[in-house]
C-alpha cells in the first residue's frame, strides 16, 4: 500500500500564514495587536534556540514581542514576580515560561500564576480543567498539532479507534482528550500496559509519544492505520521519532515523518494561541 506522507512543515507554515492574516484582521478590528512574553531563566542552550525560534515566528505573524530573560541565579520570587507584572500587563495576551527552569526551582508554582486567558502553553490547572471538561480555553501546543495534522491529511476521527502511546501531562494525556473530544474510541498505553503490541494493533490512529527511540515498528500496527509520531530525539545520524518509519512506508496508511512531522506544528500552534489569547483577554473589544 501507498504510505501518505504528512508534511507538518507544509501545514505549519499553512497554520502561520492564516494566523497572520487573522491578527492583522484582530489588529484593524481592536487598534490592538496580540503579544506574547516568553520569560526564560538562566542560559540553557536548547531553550535559548526554543525561545528564539517562538520570537522570531511570533514576530513575522505581527506578534508583539515581550522576551524576559532572569539570571540563572533568579530565585522563585523573582520569577513570579515577573510574572505577576506580565499577567496585570494588558499589552501582553500570552505569557510563555520556557522549561526546564534551572535545578532546584519548582516550575508548577509559577505556572499557576499565569491566569488562564494568557496560559498558551495550556499547563495550568484551570486550562487542564477546562480541557478535561471539554469548555473553550487555551489547550496545549503540541496536542493540538497533532489533531491539526490528522485533519489537514483529512482522516476522519469520529468512531474510529485511536490508541496514544504515553500518558505524560504535556503530551499523552491531553492529545487522548482532544481526540475523545472528537468522537473517536481512545485507549491510552503506557509503560506498564500489558500487551501493548496486540492494543496498538487496534488502532485506526496511532499518536505515540513514549519518548523511547524507534520503539515502534511494523509489527505493532495495523495496515493502513495513521501513525503520527511525537518523539524527538538527536541521535548520530540526525533527529529521529519514536516510530522506525522505515519500516512503516508501504504499510501505514499515514506516516508522519521527523523531523518535518509534529515539530514544526508546535510553534505554529503557539501563535495561534496567542491570537486565541488576545481575542479572550477581558478587555478586548
Ligand atoms: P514523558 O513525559 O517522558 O512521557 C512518556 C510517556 O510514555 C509516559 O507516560 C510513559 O509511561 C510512556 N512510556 C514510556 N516508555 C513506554 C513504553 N515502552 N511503552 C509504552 N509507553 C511508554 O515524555 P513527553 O514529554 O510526553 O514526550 C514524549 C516524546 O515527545 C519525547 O520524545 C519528546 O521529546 C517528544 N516531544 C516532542 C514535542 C514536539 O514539539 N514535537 C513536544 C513535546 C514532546 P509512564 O507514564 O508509565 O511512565
Amino acid at each position: 500500500m501507498d504510505t501518505i506522507i504528512i508534511d507538518g512543515t507544509a501545514i505549519a507554515r499553512g497554520v502561520r500564514e492564516s494566523v497572520t492574516r487573522d491578527v492583522d484582521a484582530f489588529v484593524s478590528r481592536t487598534g490592538t495587536r496580540p503579544g506574547l512574553a516568553t520569560v526564560l531563566v538562566g542560559d540553557d542552550p536548547a531553550s535559548q534556540v526554543y525561545v528564539r525560534n517562538k520570537r522570531r515566528q511570533a514576530a513575522s505573524a505581527g506578534i508583539a514581542d515581550f522576551h524576559r530573560h532572569l539570571d540563572a541565579d533568579a530565585t522563585a520570587a523573582d520569577i513570579d514576580g515577573e510574572i505577576d507584572r506580565l499577567a496585570a500587563d494588558t499589552a501582553v495576551s500570552g505569557i510563555l515560561l520556557q522549561l526546564p527552569l534551572p535545578e532546584g526551582i519548582d516550575s508548577s508554582s509559577s505556572i499557576e500564576r499565569i491566569p488562564w486567558f494568557k496560559d498558551v502553553d495550556g499547563l495550568t490547572t484551570t486550562s487542564v480543567g477546562l480541557l478535561a471538561r471539554g469548555r473553550p480555553g487555551l489547550q496545549p501546543c503540541t496536542p493540538s498539532g497533532v489533531i491539526t495534522l490528522l485533519d489537514a491529511a483529512g482522516i476522519d476521527l469520529a468512531g474510529r479507534e485511536a490508541v496514544v502511546v504515553g500518558r505524560s501531562e504535556l503530551v499523552g494525556r491531553p492529545v487522548a482528550q482532544m481526540l475523545q473530544a472528537r468522537n473517536a474510541t481512545v485507549t491510552v498505553v503506557h509503560s506498564r500496559t500489558r500487551n501493548a503490541q496486540a492494543i496498538m494493533r487496534r488502532a485506526d490512529i496511532l499518536v505515540v509519544a513514549a519518548g523511547v527511540p524507534h520503539l515502534v515498528g511494523r509489527d505493532d500496527v495495523a495496515e493502513g492505520a495513521a501513525v503520527i509520531d511525537v518523539g524527538i530525539h538527536r541521535g548520530t545520524a540526525g533527529l529521529i521519532g519514536d516510530v522506525r518509519f522505515d519500516e512503516l512506508l508501504g504499510h501505514a496508511g499515514y506516516l508522519t515523518p521527523v523531523p518535518g512531522g509534529v515539530g514544526p506544528m508546535t510553534i505554529a500552534e503557539l501563535l495561534r494561541n496567542t491570537l486565541k489569547a488576545a481575542e479572550l483577554a477581558p478587555t478586548s473589544g
